[in-house]
């Protein structure tokens, strides 16, 4: 995976493993690979815990009462994981950026990944693209990369649900 000017691949990858927490490392391998991640060591417990440590502080940035509250948290992931960038060719792909230093485990690799996917798309999409599904009993997080930054749900499923109940109470009360 090559962090794109936006961020985009990395920010939906930590929304995809907030929302489904991966139970062990095998499958946290999995789904990583499934992303277009080149894992350069086997994937251990240990980056598990620590995945789960990111996802923690990552999830209060998109529970971030306001923007300046969410800047200041992903700056504190930002100052915990990344180092000066620097161009690699590490899988043979192509040069690209990397925000950390060679020869890191999963863990770090995703920390820094999430942190500097992160506030790579809110910079450049807007500081309110990151939220939960706006129907209340949903609490899926998603990173909004719509044209208009106006996504409200999850998925179009929820969408209608909200439409159907909406929809309802104004036959009750109208
Ligand atoms: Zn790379
Ligand atoms: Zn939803």
């Amino acid at each position: 995976m090559h962090l794109n000017p936006y961020g985009e691949d990395a920010v939906n990858l930590a929304a995809d493993l907030a929302n489904r927490r991966p139970a062990t490392a095998g499958k946290l391998a999995d789904r990583c690979r499934a992303a277009g991640l080149v894992l350069e060591h086997p994937v251990t417990p240990r980056d598990l815990d620590r995945v789960h440590a990111v996802l923690e502080a990552w999830e209060k940035v998109v529970d971030a009462a306001d923007e300046r509250e969410r800047a200041e948290l992903v700056n504190r992931m930002l100052a915990e994981s990344a180092a000066y960038p620097r161009l690699t060719d590490h899988t043979g792909g192509g040069w690209h950026l990397h925000y950390r230093d060679d020869r890191q485990p999963l863990g770090s690799v995703l920390f820094a990944l999430f942190s500097v996917g992160t506030a790579l798309h809110l910079a450049g999409r807007g500081m309110h693209r990151l939220r939960r599904c706006a129907v209340t009993e949903c609490v899926t997080i998603f990173a909004d990369t719509s044209r208009t930054g106006r996504q409200r749900y999850c998925s179009q499923r929820c969408a209608n649900r909200d439409a159907v109940r909406r929809h309802r109470a104004s036959r009750a009360t109208g």
